[in-house]
């Protein structure tokens, strides 16, 4: 009599966009079965699922959470997974709340929050002793007169924001106000829910993401990238090249200071993207801490690109509680570099019907160039900022030093451009 086969790993991976490779092959990698959530604007073709992924598993989350819970449930009783994760900033508190409920590994539905929740955030992180620029939480758009005492200028966002939808700089108190109104309305119609704002000081100073995977509280910095220096008013993504140049000691007290916030957040287990600012060029200040694999899982690019560490895939075995695989042996938290990795997010350049996306197919023969994600394409039309349409591409890229990166993406300002039709063309 043959044995029976060990049961293979399974995950439930919430809202994941099949388009973009990365989670899915380190899943294939990993040896781990995927029950993928569809995003709700993304239809999968069940007959061409992704690498790795055995089911499809349709859920409501943001329309009817105890539906979804149900749901959820139902499929674990049927069928035991192993795992629920999530790397779309959104649901990470659902997710926590129903591992939690499924007795399954999580971060706890208190750091989700808490990761989540800029203002929660701003407060764990002042209460641990860690820099913290002036602030002033907002339950909704009144209440901001006590922001006008903060030193100017100052950002107001959505407190529950992501992609920087909404976030904007504010330069004079006596602007304070209409600002803090549109922001909340536009929260209001683009986030599902907003749960209030912050204002905050302004930090000067070249921007950094830091990529982490972090497991029974033991922080492993797999690359610290620089993401450029945007002034506003409105923040677009732009650049992102990894490792960034930096100083010994203003690389340690980055490290430092990324360390601590995974301990004043609580967030124990899991991959981390965190956002800072150097102000004054040396002095770490978070700007926020996602509980995920960030950018849509192009931080899993750029960390295995730099440590060599397949961060997807270890963050999928943390998440069915499975120990790392692929972390190598260092003494401190910091992995070394064995390489430089990037990406272009290819700015939209203007606003309107898109005619025509020069430069981006030429790329597929350069051997630098890993990916082109193109996602609008002509036809699409781009809301003026702050209104977010979506990034046009990513191109992402390797190259052996961050200084090689930084003159290819010179080359690409160059090479790529979009048109529009003429004003008026697109209604
Ligand atoms: P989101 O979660 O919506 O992306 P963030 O807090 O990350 O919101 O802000 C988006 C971008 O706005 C940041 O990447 C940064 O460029 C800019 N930004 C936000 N807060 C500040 C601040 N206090 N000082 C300077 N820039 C900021």
């Amino acid at each position: 009599m043959t044995p029976a086969a060990a049961p293979r790993t399974t995950v439930v991976l919430v809202y994941q966009r099949s388009t973009l490779p990365w989670v899915f092959e380190s899943a294939q990698r990993a040896g781990i079965d995927l029950v993928l959530v569809p995003r709700p604007d993304e239809r999968v073709d069940p007959d061409r699922l992704p690498p790795a992924v055995v089911e499809l598993l349709p859920l409501d989350i943001e329309g009817d959470p105890e539906g979804a819970l149900a749901a959820l449930r139902e499929r674990y009783e049927r069928a035991p997974f192993d795992g629920l994760t999530t790397h779309y900033d959104p649901v990470v508190p659902f997710v926590a709340d129903a591992a939690a409920e499924l007795g399954l590994p999580g971060i706890g539905s208190g750091p989700a929050r808490a990761a989540q929740d800029k203002r929660l955030m701003r407060q764990r992180l002042a209460a641990a002793g860690l820099n913290v620029p002036g602030f002033v939480a907002l339950d909704g758009p009144t209440g901001w007169a006590a922001a006008t005492a903060l030193d100017f200028p100052v950002v107001v966002k959505p407190a529950n924001g992501f992609s920087s939808m909404g976030v904007t700089k504010v330069d004079r108190a006596a602007d304070l106000g209409p600002v803090v109104e549109a922001v909340w309305e536009l929260g209001r119609t683009k986030l599902s829910q907003v749960s209030g704002l912050i204002v905050e000081e302004y930090l000067d100073g070249p921007e950094l993401a830091v990529e982490s995977l972090v497991h029974r509280g033991r922080v492993r910095v797999l690359a610290i990238g620089y993401k450029g220096e945007p002034t506003g008013p409105y923040f677009e993504e732009g650049v992102y090249r990894a490792p960034a140049p930096l100083p010994a000691d203003v690389q340690e007290a980055v490290v430092r200071e990324v360390v601590a916030a995974h301990a004043a957040l609580g967030v124990a287990d899991g991959p981390t993207h965190t956002e800072l600012r150097l102000r004054g060029g040396v002095r770490p200040y978070l700007l926020e801490m996602g509980a995920r694999v960030g950018g849509s899982s192009v931080s899993h690019y750029i960390a295995a690109g730099v440590s060599g560490v397949d961060f997807a895939g270890d963050a999928l075995r943390i998440a069915a509680g499975l120990a790392p695989r692929t972390l190598p042996a260092t003494a401190g938290p910091l992995v070394p570099a064995r390489g430089a990795a990037a990406n272009y997010i290819v700015p939209c350049g203007g606003s309107g019907l898109i005619t025509a996306v020069h430069g981006l197919a030429e790329l597929a023969e350069d051997p630098r160039v890993d990916h082109v994600v193109q996602m609008l394409h002509p036809g699409d039309v781009v809301r003026p900022y702050p209104d977010f349409s979506g990034y046009p591409a990513f191109v992402l890229s390797h190259h052996p030093s961050t200084a090689d990166a930084e003159e290819f993406h010179r080359s690409l300002e160059h090479s790529i451009r979009i048109d529009y039709a003429p004003q008026g063309a697109a209604s």
